[in-house]
């Protein structure tokens, strides 16, 4: 792969940036430093610069020429709340925190693409460059659409970046259609009569309704859901009674889990299914259950024309290593709201191999600095591509 001039001699400063924004990770909506230093390197660049939109985020917007065609790029700037365990120079300074999803990179990357585009400026339109708040669970692309991201930004198209260990760093995967799942939260709480363990015919038994439950739950998947399409459901916290009382059959149990599909319906069937189990256990076991399902954030599902659009740019960076089938993801994202707003492209940028079994929120996870340039090639080259002078 051959890099522009400008972009090779921008890689140390880039990887040094990158390494930096490793060694001082900020959770979601925590991302004080990190913005300031996006917010300042946009404004060097001599890019019009907006702070504290959905909280910490920041968009970088750079006008060029007549053209009237506008579209969004996303980088995620949060950090995890988990330690880093691999010994690295650059090893998270911060307890309990750090970057293992590789966020730290898409920062630096789009940071690198403002740079190069602000310098060559060899389109016609306008980018915004978003840098989202609290991918992590925390709603941060909610928050800037509720803050009025489009409204005050509006986009034709946007585009979003994963790094993904397993490919190449000189490898793209850009595929149509889910990439992302639904990532939904549901919960049940099965409300008995406590009683002594002793006597259980005194009482009503919610541990019992609660085994029943989590031992069917797997037949929504297997008996339900239509084979051809995905879904998860899994059961991943569960509290009741107290193991220093073991003579004591408890009032209730706790039981929340995730949820996640590709489709709408398959997403709807999850939340009525999950319901329709919790409340027939509940009726056979003659107790009452709550039920509540949350959804958090919808599935990814690529555009067809905006992934027309970031083909063409992949394929003239990455040649015959551009993917163009590539296994979607069971984890979540929530541009899926910026998507939800404009035709939307979700790309996978190769991280190279998993180092040691390393993966995305693995403690010793790390984004290669190798998919530095790559990466920033492909930003660039997809804004003179979408935005290419008549
Ligand atoms: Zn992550
Ligand atoms: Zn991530």
């Amino acid at each position: 792969m051959r890099l522009p001039e400008i972009l090779t001699a921008d890689l140390p400063f880039l990887t040094a940036l990158r390494r930096d924004l490793h060694a001082h990770p900020e959770l979601g909506f925590e991302e004080e430093r990190t913005s300031g230093i996006v917010a300042d390197l946009l404004e060097k660049a001599g890019i019009a610069v907006t702070r504290g939109l959905g909280g910490t985020g920041v968009v970088g917007t750079l006008q060029v020429g007549n053209g009237t065609r506008r579209i969004g790029l996303r980088a995620d700037m949060d950090a995890l709340a988990m330690p880093e365990t691999a010994e690295r120079p650059y090893k998270s300074t911060v307890a309990g925190k750090m970057h293992a999803c590789g966020h730290d990179g898409h920062t630096a990357l789009l940071l690198g693409a403002a740079r190069y585009l602000a310098k060559t400026r060899n389109f016609s339109g306008t980018v915004h460059f978003i840098f989202q708040p609290a991918e992590e669970g925390r709603g941060g692309a909610r928050r800037m659409v509720e803050d009025g991201l489009f409204e005050r930004f509006p986009c034709d198209a946007v585009y979003g970046l994963h790094n993904m260990p397993g490919l190449g760093t000189d490898e793209m995967a850009v595929v149509a259609g889910p990439q992302l799942a639904s990532s939904d939260s549901w919960r049940v709480t099965f409300r008995g009569a406590g009683t002594h363990g002793a006597k259980p015919h005194l009482g009503k038994d919610p541990i019992t309704a609660a085994a029943t439950f989590l031992a069917s739950l797997q037949t929504i998947v297997g008996r339900v859901v239509d084979p051809l399409q995905p879904a998860v459901v899994s059961a991943c916290s569960v509290q009741a009674g107290n193991p220093q009382a073991l003579n004591v059959i408890p009032d209730s149990v706790e039981i929340g889990g995730t949820a996640r599909a590709y489709s709408p319906g398959v997403r709807d069937q999850l939340e009525t299914e999950i319901g329709r189990l919790a409340h027939g256990t509940a009726a056979m076991y003659g107790i009452a259950a709550d039920y509540g399902f949350e959804r958090r954030i919808p599935p990814v599902v690529n555009d067809a024309d905006a992934t027309a659009r970031a083909l063409k740019a992949a394929g003239i960076v990455f040649g015959g290593k551009l993917r163009t089938a590539f296994p979607p993801s069971t984890a979540g994202d929530d541009f899926a709201y910026f998507a939800g707003e404009a035709p939307g492209c979700y790309v996978w940028l190769g991280n190279g191999p998993a180092v040691d079994g390393a993966l995305h929120h693995n403690t010793a996870y790390d984004f290669n600095d190798d998919a530095i340039g790559p990466g920033v090639a492909f930003w660039t080259a997809l804004v003179e591509q979408e935005l290419a002078p008549a």
